[in-house]
């Protein structure tokens, strides 16, 4: 039996995809190869990548409507800086509500005037802020959808006549919404869909070709674009096992299906963090993350206790961020409602020990 897994990424996957996933390692396509000892222009592993690439747009409803995706290296953090150099010539406006939104605005600024249209860091990110403005002149509005540190997430993205950026890193394939809002999503592999080493980037095309500075290429969407994902050697092995995850996906009924199970999960935990005395969430209840849920003990000297007692359950990886403290339980798509239930048993076995 495998612990529960509620680490924040790196995080659980599918166990039949870590088995597919191992075969392929010693024998792909039973070639008498491994995957990651043949050639990425190979016609079986071409096949992967045109597969992970459809089946992306697929799940998130945007095929044939002018989107490409593109499977990248460098993380999400590489795309931090990528989004500006390919889309900013003056002014990019930027919402920030977590740790990773003000990376994505550190990297930006160097590039044109920036507009951060409003903030949450003075309370801790513990909120997502609520009507603000974005000027009709900004050449794109970046936002995170989920503050998978903090535990927030965005319920409603602003309308806007500016192309919509967004980091979903931590959300993508969780929750439907309406995808055709967005200009550009972009998502490390390592949550949702796969192991460390990929970066998930979707494009309207026609958002490209409008800066006028020079892009390097490794760092230029249209080359990669022109180049089917092969510009340079793709991450081969995440490329391979986030097109299983996203078959895994589709086949359990894609993201309606998995949406209704991680809203489950979410209110199993919540309620009972907002039920249990010994607990109390962090993060203001409207704005909750479905994706990482962040709570902490009303009584700190219970902490060795219940730690124990977690670990003792089979639990891993409920250590808040080093930046929060407390305790993060991260439900991304592969983690099952029955490991919750063990969280929330664990939670419920403390309250009887010290009542
Ligand atoms: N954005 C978000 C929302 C994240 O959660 C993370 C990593 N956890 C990043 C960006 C950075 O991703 P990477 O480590 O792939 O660069």
């Amino acid at each position: 039996m495998k612990k529960h897994n509620f680490s924040a990424g790196p995080c659980i996957l599918p166990q039949e995809v870590l088995k597919k996933a191992s075969e392929a390692i010693i024998n792909f396509n039973n070639d008498d190869l491994s995957l990651i000892e043949i050639s990425h222009r190979s016609k079986p592993f071409v096949a992967v990548m045109e597969k992970a690439r459809s089946l992306a747009l697929e799940l998130l409803g945007l095929e044939g409507k002018g989107y490409k995706a593109l499977f990248l290296q460098g993380g999400a953090s590489l795309e931090f800086l990528m989004v500006a150099h390919n889309l900013l010539n003056k002014k990019a406006a930027y919402l920030n509500t977590g740790t990773w939104s003000d990376k994505a605005i550190k990297e930006a600024k160097a590039f044109g005037e920036m507009v951060e249209v409003s903030s949450s860091k003075d309370k801790g990110y513990s909120y997502i802020p609520k009507g603000f403005s974005i000027p009709g002149d900004a050449d794109y509005f970046h936002c995170t959808s989920n503050n998978t540190v903090a535990g927030t997430q965005l319920k409603e993205f602003p309308e806007t006549n500016v192309p919509l950026v967004c980091d979903m890193s931590s959300d993508i394939f969780s929750r439907q919404l309406d995808f055709e809002k967005f200009d550009l999503i972009y998502a490390g592999a390592q949550k949702n869909m796969g192991p460390a080493g990929t970066t998930l980037v979707i494009i309207k095309e026609d958002i490209l070709g409008k800066v006028e500075r020079h892009i390097p290429s490794m760092l230029n969407y249209q080359i990669h674009l022109d180049k089917d994902s092969m510009f340079n050697t793709p991450s081969v092995f995440a490329v391979y096992v986030s097109m299983l995850t996203l078959q895994w996906l589709k086949d359990l009924g894609g993201i309606p299906f998995i949406e209704e199970v991680n809203n489950k999960k979410a209110k199993l935990l919540y309620n009972e963090i907002d039920r249990n005395p010994l607990f109390k969430g962090i993060v203001a209840k409207e704005d909750r993350s479905i994706m990482n849920a962040t709570f902490v003990l009303t009584d700190e000297s219970l902490k060795e206790t219940f730690d124990k007692m977690w670990a003792e359950a089979g639990i891993s990886g409920l250590n808040g961020h080093r930046s929060v403290g407390g305790y993060r339980a991260s439900m991304y798509n592969a983690l099952p409602l029955y490991s919750v239930q063990a969280l929330v048993d664990v939670m419920q076995e403390l309250e009887n020990k010290v009542s």
